[in-house]
């Protein structure tokens, strides 16, 4: 049987597709939110969902995230999101990506893919033998690799724009930051913190990091359980989304939250919640926006990595300053000024 590709009627987003291909076991969804700025992009997902319904809504949610991420990034690129259903443990076949990589291919490049969550880059050269649109390849012309040092100097950047906010200054020596993850993304920002200067409290489920962090960066350690209440300056979610929400921020012990993960708000209104306890939030979409603009170099064929690199991160350290400036100036919460921000981008753009 013939892989099929068929469309599923949604509100908000400019087309979504079911992917399915009995031969290889395929099932997944391609979310389109936007093409408004450029070529929708966005990482593809392979998880465990517990229904098609799941899925969607997962590539749904995510891809409009990065409709947001991307143009908050000052990228000429859409939002878009793809997920396979199945366990990436168990389920994942060679077979699978390579259809996987014919759907996209099929699009013509209204969607460019990318590694996320259950993917390698050794998954997503596979995804390559069968689609030009495929980014975050570890070989190659414009291959762009491991996208976290280029996140982390983004992040690095969000903590000390939001010190100098809350603080009055971007000196991060001495102040207490909280990291909570020590993956590809919290080790490499625990390094430009301990630089900085920085006074480093660390948790994370898995051993070694911590170890590691110790070591390195003599940071103190804490339980998981622990790291959302200890006394810091500043918060730095880097491990898993939701983390913000009804239970954790009334016990917030840090007048900041400035990190990578995504989706840290548990709802639109923990970002007004976090605002009344006076805590400043850098959004998360501006804070991590350096993942994205190391995986659009290899969209776009940078070729001049380094400069236009460093020239994008520059761009959105701005945009977080306008971002908080403009909270300040109103007494709102910087999320919905991001939000706002935006949106007036994709307006310019369609004016
Ligand atoms: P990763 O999987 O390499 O690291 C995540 C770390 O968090 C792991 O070490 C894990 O053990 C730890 N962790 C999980 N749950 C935890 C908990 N409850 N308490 C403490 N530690 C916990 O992932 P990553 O690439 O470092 O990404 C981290 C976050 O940043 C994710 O939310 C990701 O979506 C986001 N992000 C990453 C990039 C990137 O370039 N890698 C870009 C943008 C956003």
């Amino acid at each position: 049987m013939k892989m099929e590709l068929t469309q599923i009627e949604t509100q908000d987003h400019e087309q979504v597709l079911r992917v399915r291909d009995a031969d290889s076991g395929l099932s997944g969804i391609i979310a389109i939110h936007s093409t408004q700025l450029g070529p929708a992009a966005g990482g593809l997902r392979m998880r465990s969902y517990a229904d098609e319904a799941a899925a969607l809504e997962d590539a749904l949610r995510l891809s409009r995230g990065m409709t947001f991420k991307n143009a908050a990034a000052g990228l000429p690129l859409g939002g878009g999101k793809a997920v396979i259903i199945g366990d990436p443990a168990r389920d994942k076949t060679p077979e699978m990506l390579a259809t996987f990589g014919r759907a996209v291919e099929a699009l013509g490049g209204r969607y460019w893919t990318a590694e996320d969550m259950g993917m390698t880059p050794a998954d997503m050269a596979r995804v390559g033998t069968e689609t030009r649109f495929v980014a975050g390849l570890a070989d190659g012309p414009f291959a762009s690799g491991d996208p976290s040092p280029v996140t982390a100097r983004g992040i690095f950047n969000a903590i000390r724009t939001t010190a100098r906010h809350r603080f009055g200054s971007s000196d991060l020596a001495g102040l207490r930051v909280a990291v909570q993850g020590l993956g590809h993304v919290g080790l490499h920002l625990c390094d430009l913190l301990h630089r900085a200067g920085a006074e480093l409290i660390v948790s994370d489920l898995n051993d070694s990091a911590v170890t590691e962090a110790q070591a390195r960066f003599a940071a103190r350690v804490v339980a998981p359980e622990a790291i959302l209440t200890v006394e810091a300056e500043i918060l730095a979610p880097c491990a898993i989304g939701a983390v913000l929400n009804e239970v954790s921020i009334p016990d917030l012990r840090v007048q900041a939250v400035a990190g990578g993960a995504n989706n840290q708000l548990a709802t639109a209104g923990d970002g007004a919640r976090l605002h009344a306890r006076g805590i400043l939030y850098a959004p998360d979409f501006i804070a991590n926006g350096g993942g994205i603009i190391n995986v659009a170099t290899e969209i776009l064929r940078i070729a001049d990595h380094p400069s236009w690199v460093a020239e994008k991160l520059g761009e959105l350290d701005a945009t977080m300053d306008r971002t908080l400036t403009r909270a300040a100036q109103r007494g709102v919460s910087p999320n919905d000024v991001a939000e706002e921000i935006v949106a007036e981008r994709l307006r310019h753009d369609a004016a």
